[in-house]
């Protein structure tokens, strides 16, 4: 890359300016990548499951909710989910782009995210498909640990820590998520299939579907991704 669209610390100097959805099956690595792409460019990384999550440790009404369908690996209402990601989307900082994680999830969210980003002045989204051979998910998933303070991302098989059970950025602790322990494995997979795995079509009927081979390693990934978002228009 062209070492001048770069600043030193990482950041892309070029603008964002568009919605970037993340699909793909639990463990495809969607959240590893969404934070490093919103990172480059500035922009927030909107992750339903992280926002879920922070209502749940909160015991908001809505984590209330949510907790028990999270924990048996199903979905959240779409009532849900479209109020809490609207609220999001007239933040501020979401005028310059953003990258979606985990949204949308089904044919309901996904129209409605079309009629959200239109009020917002956004063109359909660049959706980035990650595809990959659920055999490998099992590893992927029961093998996540994430930091208790920043959130970030490791895997105890694939992407340890340098330090067992402490996270390379701030110290803090790692914690295994209540849905990534086997028994909760299958049902999410399988409402990724009924449910989300249709998105495909929709947005490949649009003209918005880029793929990207998920089983390749971190880096090869990312590189990939900014090539798709770069070359969207
Ligand atoms: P998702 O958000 O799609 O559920 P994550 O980004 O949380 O997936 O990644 C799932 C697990 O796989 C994490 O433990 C992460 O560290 C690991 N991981 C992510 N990308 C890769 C990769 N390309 N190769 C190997 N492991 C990966
Ligand atoms: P994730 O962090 O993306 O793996 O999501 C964890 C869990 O949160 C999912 O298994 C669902 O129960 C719930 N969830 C997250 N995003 C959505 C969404 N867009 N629609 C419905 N449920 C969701």
């Amino acid at each position: 890359m062209d070492t001048s669209a770069v600043t030193p610390d990482g950041r892309l100097r070029e603008k964002l300016n568009a919605a970037v959805v993340f699909l793909g099956p639990p463990g495809a690595g969607k959240g590893t990548q969404a934070k490093e792409l919103a990172k480059k460019y500035c922009v927030p990384h909107l992750s339903t499951g992280d926002m879920l999550r922070e209502n749940i440790a909160a015991g908001t009404p809505l984590g209330v909710q949510a907790k028990p369908l999270m924990e048996s690996g199903q979905l959240v209402p779409d009532s849900i989910i479209l109020k809490m990601v609207a609220a999001r989307i007239e933040k501020p900082d979401c005028s310059g782009g953003f990258v979606f994680d985990g949204f949308p999830r089904t044919v309901t969210q996904a129209q409605w995210l079309g009629e959200l980003l239109k009020q917002h002045g956004f063109k359909q989204p660049v959706v980035v498909h990650f595809v990959i051979d659920p055999a490998l998910l099992m590893r992927r998933i029961t093998g996540r640990r994430m930091c208790k303070i920043g959130g970030e991302i490791y895997n105890i098989y694939e992407r340890p820590p340098i330090v067992p059970n402490r996270c390379d950025s701030d110290g803090g602790e790692l914690e295994q998520r209540p849905d990534d322990r086997e028994e909760v494995v299958a049902p999410r997979l399988l409402a990724y299939e009924k449910q989300t795995a249709p998105l495909a079509a929709y947005f490949r009927r649009l003209g918005r579907l880029r793929e990207v081979d998920a089983a390749k390693g971190v880096s090869e990934v990312s590189q990939r991704v900014l090539d798709i978002v770069r070359g969207a228009e």
